[in-house]
């Protein structure tokens, strides 16, 4: 039987076709500050309708992002960031569209 999948598979998968469009992912952490975003990912201009810097919260399938992270997500776009929750592999192809 197929095992759930996990936060650290769907952040495999977003590593893996980031890298496929030629683009660069990092894994984050904010010193000092909790609720950074997983990973920041940027993106080659190669005619993509995606915006090329996108930081992603990434987490299990069906769990929310908790409200310490979501302030600071908040925080982020007020500064004119794009700040995207995924949860699922969908989410991830959803990101490049
Ligand atoms: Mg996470």
């Amino acid at each position: 039987m197929k095992r759930p999948l996990r936060e650290s598979d769907i952040e495999k998968y977003l590593v893996k076709r980031v890298k496929e469009l030629g683009g660069e992912c990092r894994k984050i952490q904010f010193i000092g500050r909790p609720g950074a975003p997983d990973r920041l990912v940027m993106l080659p201009d190669v005619g993509l309708r995606t915006d090329r810097t996108i930081w992603v919260e990434l987490k299990a399938p069906g769990k929310k992002a908790e409200p310490h992270q979501l302030r600071e997500h908040e925080r982020m776009r007020k500064m004119g960031q794009r700040v995207v929750v995924i949860d699922s592999l969908a989410g991830v192809e959803e990101l490049f569209k």
